[in-house]
């Protein structure tokens, strides 16, 4: 049995965990404690790596304008982005709440025809859509960059980080908290929990009441791609403005996603075939390419809560338990944001990044005092 003493304990070492672990290092003793072998094991590592301005509802939309400094090098002179684009074709009477929900608050984005879509993604089938929209500073994100990065700054500032480690109990330790990890107990002031799809039963464990976080299966398979057009590997990320399927070609690979949504218990998540096959007849009908059976594929989850905004702070109802959780599908290109969010919250310090007023405004947006 050892014992560790330590301001804030960590729990999941995915992109939310480590990134505000790293920030909270510059300040303050930090330890991560991950179940898996290595950081990124589940939905960090399974992700499509994309940053797009526009995706996701108003209060996403903040914080990956919040976050784009960061990713792209302003901050750290290091950029984790390089050039895309995303182009999103609109069905034959697509409901104008689709179009009006993407649209509204939306920035750098064109309206352009199903000729200039086809100019840019050749294989498209023009017939089978009305228009497009394109929004040309979509970006690819190096994850694993941005996740080593976080780590070193974590490491630098003599955070650890434990893998192997999955925590089993929470006991309240006067004003501050046990974690309870096998033979291992770290005691603590502060609690972070930014378990992903985990992160409802760790707050059970901690006696904590769950935001209701439902974590959705989103699959994907890799195809090898004869390129004919010589064009390919600049294509952008392209789909259905509706999310029936999505692509995104790399290297001479393709890769094609249902856009599945399914909710699914908390696990190693792994695809369906029928699912997999659905996604592949979707992208045939629009799509004059027949890419022949994939090569590889692959599940992970994506976990909203209620309102599909992320879950970021202090719990009204339990001294030093924070929440970091609930990113969605957004959880890579928003981790600066929401770390920065925390971790200035945690240390009590006003964020520098946005007038005080509006910071307020999102933080009430994120924080899990919604769901009490
Ligand atoms: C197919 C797919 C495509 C996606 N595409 C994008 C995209 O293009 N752009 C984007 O921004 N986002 C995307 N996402 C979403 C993004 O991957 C997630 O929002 C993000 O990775 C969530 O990070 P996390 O750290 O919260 O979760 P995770 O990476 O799942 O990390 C949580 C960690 O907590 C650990 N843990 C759980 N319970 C315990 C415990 N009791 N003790 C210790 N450790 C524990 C787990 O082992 C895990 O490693 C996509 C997701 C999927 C599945």
């Amino acid at each position: 049995m050892t014992a560790t003493t330590t301001d804030f304990v960590v729990i999941g070492g995915g992109i939310a965990g480590i990134s505000v672990a790293a920030l909270l290092s510059e300040h303050a003793s930090v330890t991560v404690l991950e179940a898996e072998s290595h950081t990124g094991y589940h939905s960090t590592g399974r992700s499509a790596a994309q940053y797009i301005r526009n995706y996701g509802n108003a209060t996403l939309r903040q914080l990956n304008d919040l976050a784009y400094p960061t990713l792209s090098g302003e901050l750290t002179g290091e950029s984790v982005l390089s050039a895309r684009g995303q182009l999103l074709l609109v069905l034959h009477n697509e409901c104008d709440a689709t179009i009006n929900s993407y649209l509204a608050g939306a920035s750098g984005v064109e309206k352009i025809s199903a000729t200039q879509a086809c100019d840019i993604v050749p294989v498209i089938k023009p017939a089978t859509f009305d228009f497009a929209f394109y929004e040309s500073d979509a970006a690819d994100i190096d994850v694993d960059q941005l996740l080593q990065g976080y780590t070193r700054e974590l490491k630098q500032n003599n955070g650890s980080l434990v893998t192997h480690s999955r925590v089993d109990t929470l006991a309240r330790d006067g004003d501050g908290w046990r974690v309870y990890c096998g033979d291992n107990i770290y005691s603590c002031a502060n609690v972070i929990n930014a378990a992903g799809a985990w992160a409802d039963a760790v707050a059970g464990m901690a006696g904590v009441s769950p935001v209701g976080l439902t974590p959705m299966r989103r699959s994907a398979q890799i195809f090898d791609i004869e390129d004919q057009s010589g064009t390919f590997d600049r294509w952008p990320l392209f789909g259905t403005l509706a999310e029936t399927w999505y692509a995104l070609p790399t290297a001479g690979r393709l890769m094609l996603s249902p856009a599945d949504e399914d909710p699914v218990e908390p696990r190693d998540a792994w695809p369906e075939d029928e699912i997999l096959a659905g996604a592949l007849d979707r992208f045939e009908q629009m799509v004059d390419l027949n890419p022949g059976r994939p090569v590889h594929s692959w599940a992970g989850l994506r976990t909203f809560a209620p309102d599909r905004s992320p879950v970021v702070g202090l719990d009204p109802t339990a001294n030093g338990f924070y929440w970091l959780a609930g990113q969605g599908g957004y959880g890579i290109q928003t981790a600066p944001a929401t770390a920065m969010l925390l971790a200035t919250q945690c240390l009590d310090q006003q964020l520098q990044h946005n007038d005080a007023e509006s910071s307020d405004r999102l933080s009430a947006a994120l924080s899990p005092a919604r769901f009490r």
